[in-house]
């Protein structure tokens, strides 16, 4: 994804936090307030489908990929050996099998592409990450402050995130309020309880 089309999916993160309820991308009526999501690989969007839409759909169907719903937490990796000095960040890979850095930050998101060396070693580590659906999972890394814990994540659970701290952060260093909201949204994914919008 580019980011470009990753912004676009952040902004409408943050406007689907405004508004009621979001209409289906596929027959337009409104959504669940949990709800699956599809990536159009043509242009990189995430869109919300209704259940009935989103039963239609298999996992792959050429042009959309439904978004898994798995969260597993994930040990053996260490973030120092994907070059995750600190703070936050989640990697995806494409279909080719290319994996991208993304570094969240107020201003959006940086990303950039990892060694496969690197990813190799982090994939023998780590088994499950040999599973990651390309362009719709992320392994999710938060090295914040004290934190260390790896995740491997839908991807909107990675947007959500980006928009959180777009939304909150203040200032140079974040302020008071970004920090609590990074650990509840972590706190939440720890309980297994849904993060999705
Ligand atoms: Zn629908
Ligand atoms: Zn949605």
């Amino acid at each position: 994804m580019n980011s470009t089309a990753l912004g676009r999916v952040i902004r409408r993160a943050e406007s689907r936090a405004r508004e009621r309820a979001e209409p289906c991308g596929m027959c337009g009526i409104p959504v669940e307030k949990e709800h699956t999501h599809l990536l159009d690989e043509r242009g990189g969007a995430l869109l919300c489908v209704c259940r009935a839409c989103s039963v239609l759909f298999p996992e792959e169907n050429g042009r959309y990929r439904r978004v898994p719903s798995r969260r597993i937490r994930l040990t053996g990796v260490r973030p120092d050996d994907l070059g995750v000095p600190v703070g936050l960040a989640f990697f995806t890979r494409d279909a080719q099998g290319a994996v991208t850095a993304h570094y969240p930050s107020p201003m959006g998101t940086t990303g950039w592409t990892v060694e496969p060396a690197v990813w190799a070693a982090a994939v023998a580590a780590c088994p499950p990450l040999e599973t990651l659906a390309p362009g719709v999972e992320a392994l999710l890394v938060n090295a914040v402050r004290d934190a260390d814990e790896r995740w491997l994540v839908p991807v909107d659970d990675c947007y959500r995130l980006v928009a959180i701290i777009r939304g909150s952060w203040k200032g140079l260093s974040g302020g008071t309020r970004v920090w609590p909201e990074i650990e509840a949204f972590f706190t939440r994914l720890a309980e297994g309880e849904s993060c999705r919008t």
